[in-house]
C-alpha cells in the first residue's frame, strides 16, 4: 500500500512514527515548524521507561544507540528538605535499567538519523475531506494534499482543530526553567547535593527540582501554584515582561529574564542558601505555565486525520508524555506499514485512537493527581507520592 502520509512536527512523537515508518520503507513527509534541527535548544533531559520510550526505540531498531547514550545513573533521586537535608536518597543500581536518561538533544538526532525533515515548514490548518484528501495549508502560503495527515505538533497543534475544538487550559502551576553549566567544576557544592541524577525540595504550594544533564550541565525547574498573570502582574500589581514562554514565538528578552530570577527567588524566601544557590547561580531563566487537555479527551473519528502526544493528551509533566508520545508514534507506524488500502488505513487509524485514549487517559489521571499532590499545601503529600512510586 502506498498512502500519502504527512506528520506534523518533528518532535518526539512525529520522529518516531517517521522513523518507524521508514524501517518498514514507507514514505513519509516530515513538517517542522523550526527553521532548523538546531534552531532552538531541545531542552532537558528525559527518561525512556522500558515498557514505553525503551519500547518505541526497540521498534525504531534504535534501543542499542539509546543504551549507549543514555546514562543509567540519572535513576538517582533524592528529596531534600528546604533547608538541603537529606530526607529521601534513591542511589542508581547498576542493574536497574527501567528509566535511563538521555538529553533530548541526543534522542532527537538519534530519531533523525537518515529522516529528511522538511523544516521551516509551520503548519496554519488542515482541511480534511476535499475531493484530492486532506489538504494542508502552510505559513509560507503553500498547499498540499495527503491521504493521513498526523498531528505531532505539540500543546499549541494547529491540526487539533480539524478533529477537536478543544484547547489545553492552565493547571494553575507555573514551572520556571534555568540551567547551569559546568556544575562539577564551577559548583562541586551544588554538584554533592544533587548527586549523580536528581534532587527535589517541596514546600508549600512550591518546589525546585534539579536535574543533570550529560556533561556537567544541570536544569533547574522551580514550580509553584500562581495566577496565570502572575508574571506581569504580581501581588495585583503591574509587572515587568519576564520571558515566559506561553507557546508563542517570544524571543529571549534578557531584563526580562533577570526579572524573572528576582521574582522567583522572593517566591521561595526563607529556603536555605544550598536550595537558593541553584536558582541564584542558574544562566537564562524561562517561565512556562503548565497547560493541560482535559483528561480523557477523545474526538469523533475524522477519516484522514488523526493526533500523536501533546497534541492529543497534553498532560502534567511528571515524566510520560514523551514516553507515550513516542511509543504511540511507533504503534501507529507499524499500524499505517500494515494497512492494505485506504479502507483498511481508516480502519487502523481508528483502532489506534481508541488504544491510545484508554492508555493515554489513565496516565492523564495519574499525572493530574500528582501535580496536585508534588505542588500542594502540604509538602509531606510530594514526598508520599515518591514513596509510593518507589515501592511499586
Ligand atoms: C519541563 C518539562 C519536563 C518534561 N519532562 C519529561 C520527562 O522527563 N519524560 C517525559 O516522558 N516527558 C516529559 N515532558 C513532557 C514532554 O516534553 C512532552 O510530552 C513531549 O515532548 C511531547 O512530544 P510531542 O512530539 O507530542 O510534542 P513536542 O515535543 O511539543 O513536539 C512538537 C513539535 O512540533 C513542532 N510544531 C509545533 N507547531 C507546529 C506547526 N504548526 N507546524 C509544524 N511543526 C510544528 C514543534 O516545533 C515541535 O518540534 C516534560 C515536559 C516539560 C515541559
Amino acid at each position: 500500500m502506498r498512502q500519502r502520509i504527512a506528520v506534523i512536527g518533528a518532535g518526539p512523537a512525529g520522529l518516531t512514527f517517521a522513523r518507524v515508518l521508514h524501517r518498514h520503507d514507507h514514505a513519509v513527509t516530515v513538517f517542522e515548524r523550526d527553521a532548523a534541527s538546531d534552531a532552538r535548544p531541545q531542552g532537558g533531559t528525559l527518561d525512556l521507561h522500558k515498557g514505553l520510550g525503551q519500547l518505541a526505540m526497540s521498534k525504531a531498531g534504535l534501543l542499542a544507540e539509546f543504551q549507549a547514550l543514555s546514562r543509567p545513573e540519572g535513576q538517582a533521586m533524592r528529596i531534600l528538605d528546604t533547608d538541603g537535608t537529606v530526607l529521601r536518597d534513591w542511589p542508581h543500581d547498576p542493574d536497574e535499567d527501567a528509566n535511563p536518561e538521555i538529553d533530548r538533544g541526543q534522542l532527537r538526532d538519534l530519531l533523525l538519523g537518515p529522516l529528511d525533515v522538511q523544516w521551516g515548514r509551520g503548519v496554519t490548518e488542515v482541511v480534511p475531506g476535499t475531493p484530492d484528501g486532506v489538504l494542508v495549508r502552510f505559513a509560507d502560503g503553500r498547499q498540499e494534499t495527503f491521504d493521513l495527515v498526523v498531528g505531532a505538533d505539540g500543546a499549541w497543534s494547529q491540526v487539533r482543530p480539524a478533529v477537536s475544538s478543544v484547547t489545553p487550559h492552565y493547571t494553575g502551576v507555573t514551572a520556571v526553567e534555568t540551567s547551569i553549566d559546568d556544575v562539577d567544576t564551577r559548583h562541586p557544592g551544588l554538584a554533592r547535593l544533587i548527586g549523580d541524577g536528581s534532587a527535589a525540595v517541596y514546600g508549600v504550594n512550591r518546589g525546585v527540582v534539579a536535574q543533570r544533564n550529560s556533561g556537567g550541565h544541570v536544569k533547574v525547574y522551580a514550580q509553584f501554584r500562581v495566577p496565570l498573570d502572575w508574571h506581569t502582574n504580581p501581588d495585583g500589581q503591574a509587572g515587568v515582561d519576564a520571558d515566559i514562554d506561553t507557546g508563542s514565538d517570544a524571543g529571549p528578552d534578557p531584563a526580562g529574564a533577570e526579572a524573572l530570577r528576582a521574582r522567583v527567588l522572593a517566591l521561595f524566601d526563607g529556603w536555605s542558601a544550598p536550595v537558593l544557590d541553584l536558582l541564584r547561580h542558574g544562566t537564562a531563566f524561562v517561565g512556562r505555565p503548565l497547560y493541560v487537555l482535559p483528561v480523557g479527551h477523545t474526538w469523533a473519528h475524522v477519516r484522514g486525520v488523526t493526533l500523536l502526544g501533546d497534541a492529543a493528551h497534553l498532560m502534567p509533566p511528571l515524566g510520560l508524555g514523551a514516553n507515550l508520545a513516542m511509543l504511540e508514534g511507533a504503534e501507529l507506524a507499524e499500524a499505517v506499514a500494515a494497512a492494505s488500502g485506504p479502507d483498511d488505513l481508516d480502519k487502523v487509524v481508528r483502532a489506534f485512537e481508541e488504544q491510545m485514549w484508554e492508555r493515554a487517559g489513565r496516565w492523564a489521571k495519574f499525572t493530574t493527581a500528582g501535580l496536585e499532590r508534588l505542588v500542594s499545601p502540604d509538602p509531606a503529600e510530594a514526598i508520599a507520592l515518591f514513596d509510593e512510586v518507589h515501592a511499586s
